[in-house]
């Protein structure tokens, strides 16, 4: 837990959040400011900044985020008609949030290449 981190002090209940999901490895809610119809966050429940900071022993966490985003784009209907998975990285990608995080985007149709 960093106490100065958005996500870490939503794991911990001190900032609200809309819960999607959770188990002991990570937790998911709703994006404050959706890009689609569904756009949910998964975060890993140990601090790391950015997926350049992850390593081998932090794959425990990366399986368990993509298991939720399984789970949730079942549970959402999205999981056959498609959806997008995105880790923005560094400022090049817009990463605004230093606590990483899997977005799961759907329910609309995307463009490729994005923007
Ligand atoms: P990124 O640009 O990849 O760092 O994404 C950060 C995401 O966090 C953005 O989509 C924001 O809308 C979202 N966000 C920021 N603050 C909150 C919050 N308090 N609750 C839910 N989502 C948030």
């Amino acid at each position: 837990m960093a106490e100065d981190c958005l996500f870490c002090r939503i794991i911990a209940g001190k900032i609200p959040s809309k819960k999607v999901f959770e188990n002991e490895l990570v937790f998911a809610f709703e994006d404050i400011n959706p890009q689609a119809p569904v756009h949910v966050l998964i975060i890993p429940k140990k601090h790391v900044a950015t997926l350049n900071d992850t390593d081998a022993e932090f794959n425990v966490y990366m399986n368990a985020m993509f298991g939720a985003a399984r789970e949730i784009a079942a549970q959402r209907g999205i999981a056959e008609k498609g959806y997008r998975t995105v880790f923005n990285v560094n400022k090049d990608a817009g990463q605004e949030v230093f606590h990483i995080h899997l977005h799961i985007l759907g329910g609309r149709i995307f463009k490729w290449p994005p923007g």
